[in-house]
């Protein structure tokens, strides 16, 4: 169709309906990897019959359909071209690569200094354009006005102007030493130090002055700079110095020092930041005394004072949260404006007979969260709702509430787990709290006090034998089943449903968002409700799960004991083997979980190895251990857990792999090496581990040799056994991005926005929902660079989004 376009000379009558009917009516069957997506939905809100006849000519060769397909280049930048394009237009028009997108090389810097730049590491994509330069941020500045003498230096970050009074270099072929360096002032002597960077060794000549600017620690009992940033003492530095002026230091990479890049920014900055397009309209700047985009991002690289870098921050942090707040809640409109769901609640008496048939009261927290999801199932708006709550909090139990209100209703339901163990727990947990039989075989069925008819619950994995799969599918579609339990296998093609009318994911965050729309397409407009067991910060979670609405179970079910949790030091480490040593006499179960080990998930499982490989021939040669990494497959992870459940071995030692949610009753020691290298919500995700059965259970955290900060945050593991309380802690010390499994939504990845700045998070939503709610679209010339920006990242997520 789009040759026949092209053929006719972009008159956009090649289609019946014009090409954007075609678009519309395609999208859906494309694949959510594919490009073509991509340059579709990038298309500006208007469409293809927006598009002048020689933006449509770019647009066709960008989707790869014309006869004269071009390179790729221009998919990762479809055109999104429109017919008034103003100066600082990010737009590429049809053989121009001017303006914003000029190519670095055209900058007046060498050639070797263009090839390091490129390889300059960021989660944003490589540097290519003056526009990624512009928009490359410092990390920090240097502050020349407080420029300390040496015999002043106090432990903070510093900076300094001093002589390199020695070097001492590794020699070749020991490069792993690090550099060591004294530096003097004629007031004092410092020690300096510099790891990974052998090439530090050739810039420091002794008798040489240079600006060190850095981190200030102790070090065996002296203090030290570690990584310091350097500058030769050059006129240019020295009248830096004079003025007093605060100046960026960069995300580098090897071999490109800080004043080669600072200068490449600065031109970029010279020549290109005023073509760079306002992103807010004024009177959303203005409503929240912001300034100008341009200015921001001048000063956020060259404040004059800290107030300006302050309003610099604070501009730029909020277009952040508003770009990702359109996209979640754009996303969640999409969602909602489709056909209505099925009303599930033909018989609440079902629901309500469920809770009173178990042998325990709800708790206030799951009887609010319940309550929440049973009015958003008995309404025609498709619920998208987060359940979140600590291990052993009992969502499962709500969650089964909810598939018992979708069958009573005449619908089917499936719960889907990101593991075959998982997917076989629920199975299990929920067949049990029907009250169906543990027969063996893929489906059950329970004759239950609440409901006329029998239940029929069954299990779908990936792992069963074909004729059992063959057999779940065929009474899936023909609505011989009731309820569907299993893994990733529930959204394979084969599977469809007769009536889907709820759909639940566990451990959301093991799923990305497109697992989430493909469950969702089993069924007509089914409600959503996704569970996780990682209590986040609430602005993280507006973030990272911003188009749900948010249910949390704040409360544990009554008479839980808590989890005794130690530090323990290292000479009390003998101790500690001999405690797991009786409790596994007892007949108890332990877990030792290994240092997590950044570099590398291939050196972590190696190290786990020889820990195992220890514990059992010297510490524990008479019980049982096992192993667990990464570097394992999914079928031999599930093995080595399923004998473990199983009683088949005393300990498991394990890397950070160890699945949350697997509940291991018989299990009471978690003791976890290194404990001073994991954030606070991954050691309470640890400790969650144990504690499933009725024994008191035990965690115990070692670590060599941990600094008094560290001691700190373990003390904080030790009082607090809240997880959301330990996660707003986490959040406080370490920021973002540490959270299990929110990286990879990119949701979470912030340049210069903290997720601590609760405040201006709740303005940017609210913005976005005002915007919205006024405009769904974004049309019109104010909102042009705002809407292509939202597209983008929408894109880059492969989020579809309803503008188009
Ligand atoms: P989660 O899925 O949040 O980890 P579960 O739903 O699996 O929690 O519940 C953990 C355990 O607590 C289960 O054995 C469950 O039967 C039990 N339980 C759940 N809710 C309550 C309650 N209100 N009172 C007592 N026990 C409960
Ligand atoms: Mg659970």
């Amino acid at each position: 169709m789009l040759q026949q376009e092209e053929r006719r000379g972009y008159d956009n009558k090649s289609v019946l309906g014009g090409v954007d009917r075609l678009l519309k009516n395609v999208i859906d069957r494309i694949p959510l990897s594919s490009p073509i997506r991509g340059s579709i939905l990038a298309l500006p809100a208007r469409g293809y019959a927006s598009l002048t006849p020689s933006e449509r000519a770019e647009w066709i060769r960008s989707v790869g359909a014309g006869s004269t397909t071009r390179a790729r280049t221009s998919t990762r930048r479809p055109a999104r071209t429109s017919p008034t394009k103003p100066a600082g237009s990010l737009r590429i028009a049809p053989g121009e690569s001017g303006g914003l997108a000029t190519p670095i090389e055209r900058l007046s810097i060498r050639g070797t200094t263009a090839e390091k730049i490129k390889k300059i590491r960021r989660n944003v994509g490589p540097i290519s354009t003056v526009y990624d330069l512009v928009t490359h941020y410092p990390f920090r500045h240097i502050d020349y006005g407080h420029l300390a003498k040496i015999a002043t230096l106090q432990p903070g970050d510093r900076t300094t102007l001093a002589r390199v009074h020695t070097v001492d270099a590794p020699f070749r072929g020991n490069r792993g030493r690090p550099v060591r360096a004294v530096l003097t002032d004629g007031f004092g002597r410092i020690d300096a130090v510099w790891f990974n960077q052998s090439w530090v060794a050739n810039q420091l000549k002794p008798g040489k002055e240079f600006v060190f600017s850095g981190k200030v620690g102790y070090f065996n009992g002296r203090l030290q700079f570690e990584n310091p940033e350097y500058e030769p003492a050059t006129e240019e530095t020295l009248e830096d110095i004079e003025r007093g002026r605060l100046i960026p230091v960069y995300p580098s990479t090897a071999g490109l020092p800080q004043r080669t890049l600072r200068r490449a920014v600065g031109l970029a900055l010279t020549g290109y930041v005023d073509l760079v397009p306002e992103l807010l309209p004024e009177w959303i700047r203005s409503g929240l005394n912001l300034e100008a985009q341009q200015e921001a991002i001048s000063h956020y690289h060259y404040p004059h004072d800290a107030d300006d870098y302050t309003r610099a921050e604070k501009r730029l942090s909020f277009d952040e949260f508003l770009v990702k707040q359109l996209v979640v809640l754009a996303r969640r409109r999409l969602w909602q404006s489709g056909p209505s769901a099925p009303r599930l609640v033909a018989d609440p008496a079902a629901a309500t007979g469920f809770v009173a048939s178990l042998p325990f009261q709800l708790t206030n927290a799951q009887r609010r969260a319940l309550d929440q999801i049973l009015a958003d199932i008995s309404a025609p708006v498709p619920m998208s709702r987060l359940l979140q709550g600590d291990v052993g909090s009992g969502k499962t139990v709500v969650a089964t509430a909810a598939l018992v209100a979708a069958l009573s209703s005449g619908h089917q339901a499936v719960l889907m787990a990101p593991t075959e163990i998982l997917a076989e727990q629920h199975f299990r947990t929920v067949s049990s709290l029907l009250g169906a039989a543990d027969d063996e075989g893929p489906i059950r069925e329970a004759k239950s006090s609440f409901l006329e008819r029998p239940i029929r619950i069954a299990h779908l994995t990936g792992g069963q034998k074909a004729s059992e799969k063959k057999a779940v599918r065929a009474a899936v579609a023909n609505a011989e089943v009731d309820i569907v339990v299993g893994t990733h296998a529930l959204i394979e093609e084969s599977v469809e449903f007769e009536r889907l009318g709820l759909a639940i994911i566990d451990e959301q965050h093991r799923f990305g968002v497109v697992q989430r729309d493909l469950l969702k397409k089993k069924g007509q407009s089914p409600h959503l409700l996704v569970m996780t067991a990682t209590p986040i910060p609430r602005t993280l979670s507006l973030t990272v799960y911003g188009d749900l609405d948010n249910s949390v179970i704040d409360e544990l079910p009554p008479g839980r004991r808590p989890i005794e949790t130690r530090y323990v030091s290292p000479h009390d480490r003998p101790r500690a083997y001999n405690f797991v040593r009786e409790q596994v006499q007892q007949g108890r179960q332990a877990f030792v979980i290994c240092p997590l080990v950044e570099e590398s998930e291939a050196i972590e499982a190696k190290a786990a190895v020889q820990e195992h490989r220890r514990l059992s021939s010297e510490v524990f040669p008479d019980l049982r251990l096992s192993l667990l990494h990464g570097r394992m497959k999914p079928a031999e992870k599930d093995h080595v857990m399923r004998s473990f459940r199983a009683g088949e071995n005393d300990i498991l030692v394990s890397t950070s792999v160890i699945e949350v949610g697997i509940d291991i009753p018989n299990a009471t020691v978690m003791m976890i090496e290194g404990a001073d290298r994991f954030g606070l919500s991954q050691l309470h995700q640890f400790r969650g581990r144990v504690g499933r059965g009725a024994d008191q259970s035990y965690c115990l955290l070692l670590a060599d040799d941990p600094s008094d900060e560290a001691r700190e945050r373990l003390d904080l593991v030790v009082r607090i056994q809240d997880g959301f309380k330990l996660a707003e802690e986490d959040l406080r010390i370490r920021g973002e991005g540490e959270y299990y499994g929110v990286r990879q939504s990119g949701l979470a990845d912030f340049r210069v926005a903290r997720l601590t700045d609760e405040d201006l998070l709740a303005e940017a939503r609210r913005i976005a929902v005002k915007l919205l709610d006024e405009n769904p679209n974004l049309d019109g010339e104010e909102f042009r660079e705002l809407r292509h920006q939202v597209s983008e990242f929408a894109v880059s997520r492969n989020i579809l989004l309803a503008f188009h």
